[in-house]
């Protein structure tokens, strides 16, 4: 018996697939889709078995399969399908296809199952300027230097990390070890019981049906019970021996929701998170592949899980933008839902309060079947309540309201709690010399860094380079050099001087680097150990706390100056979804936006929960720009360090695609909206299309031809509708 494997060479020119002789002792375990060690060279490298033969034609002598990675992981029959499809979807290699739907701690050969209780990890033990100290006492302790500094950036190591080096660490008490319960989450806590579904709620259910291919798209308002929804009909595809994968944007960011789905369907639940450690990722690979469990949860993903039996699909908060992969392969997770809805005739159901432009466009069509619920489930939307900054600044207010700071005070006195989003994390924006204008920008990309206090370095957000603040301006030497813009490290300080008696917590990047941080921070908000809770867009969804009355959003126009086509939709989105936490229980809820331009429709229509009247304007504006979804938009980046190099290139890949294809309006090269990140220029060229018929092969040839080219790098993401 031979196999034909597809190999897994770091080389993105090999995807091809050689013929192995399968040995006496696998013949009866191997199978399609699985993946194998086999010689190749003088190396052992992993591979695929795609195909399994009686016959080998050909004169060469064949080398034999090594060994199987793991039996309990088998590609079926979907999944090799759907790797098909990636690739042509995407252009990605069929390799890339097959690894991105298979959990990476495959790679590991032999796994330790276990699901550690705890979590141990380091900690710096003194304060940064006594480490300071002796980094610089020891110069040539650079391993020390490497673990203090990664510690001083907000890294997590685990106590084991270089141990010989944490251990003298330790001893000089300049490191501590934590030892933390780990984010698993309680498969035993029941919560409460199953409520009752409104009229609302039932019709809803029943419109789902059993047995086809049907996108349903959900369209309900914040707090409108679309996770009774779900699990309801989910309920109903498990009693009759079927299985589903539910997707939400992330998973540390929706415990309510995970926890909502444990307490009623307890252990037959498998979750799958990016930060789950590679056991434990394998571990619950494992109980899918072996069928133990019927409900996967996860974040992107988790879409292609290795269920068998599939009955149902569910993509929640369908509009996150993280469902699309921004890395190679370049996949939607929507699409990847519809290839499998299609190919196991099951219904697909895509839930949103704010569903996407392009969603609510296929149900206008009829492609998609809309189904709504209109009405919260205490029926009581909060108001909103829109606030000019430009003359509260006269007033003497640069960042609080007075409103908002009444509000607050009204809130707090009633023993009440308030949501306040900032979508900027960091201190302060922008460090600034005011005698010449000079701004510190990273020294890798083309971006100001973001001061933080807390550790008095300036960071950028976008390669992580860390430095101090200059305490003179590098430029002109002058004295008078200082941090500009608000943060939510900032707002925090702000209103905890503004509030001294009220407890402040924060939620972005920064305070949530830690395994199991966010939970900590929303069940302890839950459990009202905090009266407001500050945060960066993490906070915006999902969130379901029946003693928040009052939601304050900080710059709620900021997203409106991002240059991209979608940022209205985004705007609206955000706003939407983080007035939707307020007043979700038995109290009125409050929210105020404040900003300079609050005259955009986008801000008006999400003052007036309009979802309806936002994508309407939305569209005759995205009609007569000639965006999507009116047209497609393709996007072809081309990346390297050396900015001629790549215009040139990019310059040439548009006249190519110009004179070959004639449907589509080809733009740029033009650099994108961050032209340098990591020593990298990204240069783009756009392509505008109703459709074409020759562009994917084009696009496929530009793709193969840069392939192995070293200087540049050339990504291509195609959006049809
Ligand atoms: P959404 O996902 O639409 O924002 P949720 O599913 O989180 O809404 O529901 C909002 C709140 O209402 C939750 O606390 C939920 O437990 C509760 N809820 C949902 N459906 C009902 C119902 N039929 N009766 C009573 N409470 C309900
Ligand atoms: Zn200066
Ligand atoms: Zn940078």
């Amino acid at each position: 018996m031979y196999a034909d494997v597809l190999i897994e060479y770091n080389a993105k020119s090999v995807d091809k697939s050689f013929t192995y002789l399968i040995p006496n002792d696998l013949k009866d375990i191997i199978k399609i889709g699985m993946k194998v060690i086999v010689p190749f060279g003088s190396k052992k490298i992993y591979g695929f078995v795609i195909n399994i033969k009686d016959i080998y034609e050909d004169s060469y002598e064949l080398k034999s399969i090594d060994s199987i990675v793991d039996p309990n992981f088998v590609l079926n029959d979907e999944l090799m399908d759907l790797g098909k499809y990636l690739q042509e979807r995407t252009l990605c290699t069929k390799i890339v296809a097959y690894q991105t739907m298979l959990p990476s701690s495959m790679k590991v050969k032999e796994q330790k199952s276990n699901y550690s209780k705890y979590l141990v990890y380091i900690e710096l033990n003194k304060d940064i300027k006594e480490i300071d100290e002796y980094i610089e006492k020891y110069p040539r302790r650079k391993k020390h230097k490497e673990i203090l500094d990664a510690l001083r950036d907000g890294r997590s190591l685990k106590s084991n990390y270089d141990s010989k080096y944490v251990n003298e660490l330790l001893k000089e008490d300049l490191v501590k070890i934590i030892k933390e319960q780990i984010y698993r989450i309680n498969k035993n806590n029941k919560i409460e019981d199953n409520v009752n579904l409104n009229i609302d709620q039932k019709n809803a259910v029943d419109k789902i049906n059993l047995k086809e291919f049907k996108v349903h798209l959900l369209h309900g308002v914040t707090g409108s019970g679309k996770t009774e929804v779900y699990m309801e009909i989910i309920e109903k595809y498990i009693n009759t021996g079927k299985t589903a994968i539910v997707l939400v944007p992330e998973i540390s960011l929706t415990p309510q929701m995970v926890d909502r789905f444990l307490s009623r369907f307890n252990k037959n639940i498998a979750i799958l998170h990016s930060r789950l450690s590679d056991g434990e990722k394998y571990d619950e690979y494992r109980r899918i592949s072996r069928g133990e469990v019927n409900i996967v949860i996860g974040a992107r993903s988790a879409i292609f899980a290795p269920l068998s039996n599939l009955g149902i699909i569910i993509i929640d908060e369908e509009h996150t933008t993280t469902y699309k992969q921004d890395s190679n392969p370049r996949y939607h997770a929507i699409d990847v839902a519809l290839f499998r809805g299609k190919y196991n005739s099951i219904p697909v159901i895509l839930g949103s309060a704010t569903p996407s432009i392009e969603s609510y466009t296929r149900a206008q069509m009829g492609i998609y079947e809309l189904i709504t619920l209109p009405k919260r489930i205490n029926n009581n939307l909060p108001e909103v309540k829109l606030i000019d900054m430009a003359s509260e600044i006269k007033k003497g207010n640069r960042v609080i309201s007075s409103e908002l700071k009444d509000r607050l005070n009204n809130c707090l006195n009633n023993n009440e709690q308030a949501i306040i989003l900032l979508n900027r994390r960091g201190y302060s924006t922008t460090v600034t010399c005011h005698n010449c204008g000079y701004k510190v920008v990273c020294t890798n990309c083309d971006i100001p860094l973001t001061y933080h206090k807390k550790s008095n370095t300036m960071k950028c957000h976008y390669c992580d380079y860390t430095t101090y603040k200059p305490s003179i301006c590098p430029e002109c030497g002058s004295k008078d050099i200082n941090q500009f813009g608000l943060g939510t490290e900032k707002l925090e300080e702000i209103i905890s001087n503004m509030f001294p008696n009220s407890r402040v917590v924060r939620m972005d990047v920064d305070t949530t680097s830690r395994k199991g941080s966010h939970k900590k921070i929303f069940d302890d908000f839950k459990n009202h150990k905090y009266d407001i809770l500050i945060g960066t867009q993490m906070i915006s969804n999902g969130l379901d706390f029946e003693n928040v009355t009052l939601v304050g959003v900080i710059n709620g126009d900021a997203s409106l100056n991002i240059p991209d086509f979608r940022n209205s939709e985004r705007t609206f989105s955000l706003l939407n979804q983080v007035s939707g936490r307020a007043g979700r229980g038995k109290k009125k809820g409050y929210v105020i936006i404040q900003g300079f331009n609050l005259n955009h429709y986008s801000i008006l229509k999400a003052k007036e929960h309009d979802y309806v009247g936002f994508y309407e304007e939305e569209m005759n504006i995205r009609k007569i720009l000639k965006y999507p979804p009116f047209y497609n938009f393709s996007i072809i980046k081309i990346v390297g360090n050396n900015y001629e190099v790549c215009f040139n290139e990019a310059n040439r890949i548009c006249n190519y695609l110009k004179d070959k294809l004639n449907e589509v309006t080809v733009l740029g090269p033009s650099n994108c909206f961050i032209p340098k990140i990591n020593n990298n220029y990204y240069i783009q060229i756009t392509l505008k299309y109703k459709k074409s018929n020759n562009l994917i092969n084009e696009l496929r040839f530009i793709g193969d031809k840069y392939n192995s080219n070293k200087k540049i790098r050339v990504e291509i993401d195609i959006n049809p509708l």
